[in-house]
C-alpha cells in the first residue's frame, strides 16, 4: 500500500506528489489525463516567475518535475469509487474504472473541474481563438477590443465588471429575463459606461473567419429575431463543474459539488485530503491549485506522523 495516493494529475496533484515524495514516503499518483486543464490552455502568463509559457509546455514541465522523484505515476487511470478505511488509521481504497484497486494510508483528491460549455456551433472551433472561460487568465489578451460574456449569474457579472476595466466594451448576454447575480454586483455593472446587458437572449452561434472568432449570434427569446454582434472574444461563464460525481455520498460536498475542505485541506473523512479546483477553495487558478496540493501533502504527512505505531 501507499503512504500517500493522489487522485488527479493537474497542478494540485503534481505539487502534492513532489511534496509527498520529498518526505521519502511511498507516493503514487493516478490520473485520467496527466496535466489536467493546463493541457487545454494556450498561454499562461500568471504563474509567478514564469513570465510566459504555453499549457502543453507547463504540463510537460510538471510531469518532468514529478518524474524526478520516486513517484509511481499511473496515467490514463480513472478512479470511480473511494472506500473509507474500515477503522481509524486503516487503509483507504480507491477503485479504478479498469477494475483495479489501490490502497493507501492517506489519499489526496485533486480531480479538478471543467467549465460548462454553451454547446453552440463555433464554440469548439474557436476555443482559445476568441472563446475563453477564465477572465483572470485571458482578459488582458482583449485589451482595447470588444468582448462578450455569456451568463448573468455572479461569475458572469463579476467577469463583465473585471473585463470592463481592460477592454473597450463588454456585452453581457443572459438567457433568463433578468440577471441572477447579487444586487450589489448588478448595480456596479450598471454604473460602468462601457457595458451593455442583454437579457432574454439565447446564444445560437459563435462566428469567425476560420482562424479567429469575430462575433456572436443570439436569438431574442421574446420576438424570436436573431441578431449578430461583432466582438473579438467571448467569456463563457455558465458554471464550473467539479469532477466529484464519483464521490457523492462518500464525503461532504458543497451544494455545488465541491469537496468541503478546511484550512489544512482535510475533508470530512479521516486520512482523506483534497486540493485544487475540485474543492471549496476560492478562486480556481494554477498557482492556487499548486499551493493547495503542497498543503494537502504536508497535511497528509502530518496525519501519518500521528498514526499510532502498529
Ligand atoms: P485540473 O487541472 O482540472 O486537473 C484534474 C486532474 O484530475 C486531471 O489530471 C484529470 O485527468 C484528473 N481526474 C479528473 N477526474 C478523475 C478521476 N475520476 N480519476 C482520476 N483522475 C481524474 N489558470 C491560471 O492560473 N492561468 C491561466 O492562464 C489559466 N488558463 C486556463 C485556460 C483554460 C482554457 C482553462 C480550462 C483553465 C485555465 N486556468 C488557468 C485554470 C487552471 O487550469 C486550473 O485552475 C487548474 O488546472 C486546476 O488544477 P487542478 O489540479 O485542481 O485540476
Amino acid at each position: 500500500p501507499y503512504d500517500v495516493l493522489i487522485v488527479g494529475g493537474g497542478p494540485a496533484g503534481a505539487a502534492a506528489a513532489v511534496y509527498a515524495a520529498r518526505k521519502g514516503i511511498r507516493t503514487g499518483i493516478a490520473a485520467e489525463r496527466f496535466g489536467g486543464q493546463v493541457n487545454d490552455t494556450m498561454g499562461i502568463e500568471n504563474f509567478i516567475s514564469v513570465t510566459e509559457t504555453t499549457g502543453p509546455k507547463f504540463a510537460a514541465a510538471m510531469q518532468a518535475h514529478v518524474k524526478a522523484y520516486n513517484v509511481n505515476i499511473m496515467n490514463s487511470q480513472r478512479a470511480d469509487k473511494l472506500i473509507p478505511a474500515a477503522q481509524a488509521g486503516g487503509l483507504i481504497e480507491v477503485q479504478l474504472a479498469n477494475g483495479g484497486s489501490l490502497k493507501s494510508k492517506t489519499v489526496i483528491l485533486s480531480t479538478g473541474a471543467r467549465w460548462r460549455n454553451v454547446n453552440v456551433p463555433g464554440e469548439q472551433e474557436y476555443k482559445n481563438k476568441g472563446v475563453a472561460y477564465c477572465p483572470h487568465c485571458d482578459g488582458p489578451l482583449y485589451k482595447g477590443r470588444r468582448v462578450g460574456v455569456i451568463g448573468g449569474g455572479n461569475s458572469g457579472v463579476e467577469a463583465a465588471i473585471d473585463l470592463a476595466g481592460i477592454v473597450e466594451h463588454v456585452t453581457l448576454i443572459e438567457f433568463d429575463t433578468q440577471l441572477r447575480a447579487d444586487a450589489v454586483l448588478v448595480t456596479k455593472l450598471q454604473s460602468l459606461p462601457n457595458t451593455t446587458v442583454i437579457v432574454n437572449a439565447q446564444t445560437t452561434e459563435i462566428t469567425g473567419d476560420g482562424q479567429k472568432m469575430n462575433g456572436l449570434t443570439f436569438k431574442d427569446r421574446a420576438s424570436s429575431e436573431e441578431h449578430h454582434l461583432e466582438m473579438a472574444g467571448v467569456f463563457v461563464q455558465i458554471g464550473l463543474v467539479p469532477n466529484t460525481e464519483w464521490l457523492k455520498g462518500t464525503l461532504e460536498l458543497s451544494k455545488h459539488g465541491e469537496i468541503v475542505v478546511d484550512a489544512k485541506g482535510a475533508t470530512s473523512l479521516p486520512g482523506v485530503f483534497a486540493a485544487g479546483d475540485a474543492t471549496t477553495v476560492p478562486f480556481k487558478q494554477i498557482i492556487i491549485a499548486a499551493g493547495d496540493g503542497a498543503k494537502g501533502a504536508l497535511s497528509a504527512f502530518d496525519y501519518l506522523m500521528r498514526l499510532p505505531v502498529a
